[in-house]
């Protein structure tokens, strides 16, 4: 049966390299995208959320934080700002990070700082990427 070969790659590393799954489902910025073999050509915008891949009958979970994806032949190519696996995630950090940027946004509020604003806005996103990619991880 055919497959689809995908691979994560983000300015720090390769975080999939050439694996071999049945489906991706990627979160576009229009929304939850699904991938299966014989896709047409595409390519799109990413959000901060979850990409959750099935092989073998099994689902794997990553966190992809902003960038893009292009499907062309089977092969799904990601190129993200940031991405884990699940299993790699720390969720405390992830927790921390929540929590100073939601702090960050109230100060943003009281003072009008707008840029502070943006970047506490970001900061939040990605963190929420994360701790919803560990509880999918988990089932929740
Ligand atoms: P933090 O404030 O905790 O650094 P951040 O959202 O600012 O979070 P990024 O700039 O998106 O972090 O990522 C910097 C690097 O740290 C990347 O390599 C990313 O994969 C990694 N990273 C960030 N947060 C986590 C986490 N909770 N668990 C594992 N790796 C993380």
């Amino acid at each position: 049966m055919a497959a689809l070969t995908l691979t994560i790659v983000t300015p720090d590393r390769e975080v999939v390299r050439d694996e071999v799954v049945s489906l991706v489902l990627a979160p576009s910025i229009d929304g939850q995208v699904g991938i299966l073999p014989g896709h047409a050509p595409l390519v799109t915008s990413l959000a901060a959320g979850t990409l959750e891949i099935r092989r073998d009958g099994s689902s794997g979970y990553l966190s992809v934080i902003g960038g893009f994806m292009e499907v062309m032949n089977n092969n799904v190519v990601v190129l993200a700002e940031a991405s884990e696996y699940a299993e790699d995630i720390d969720n405390a950090r992830a927790e921390r990070a929540r929590d100073n940027s939601e702090q960050d946004l109230s100060v943003a509020r009281q003072t009008g700082d707008q840029d502070l604003r943006m970047r506490a806005h970001q900061a939040l996103s990605r963190a929420k990427a994360r701790l919803q990619t560990t509880e999918r991880a988990r089932g929740v």
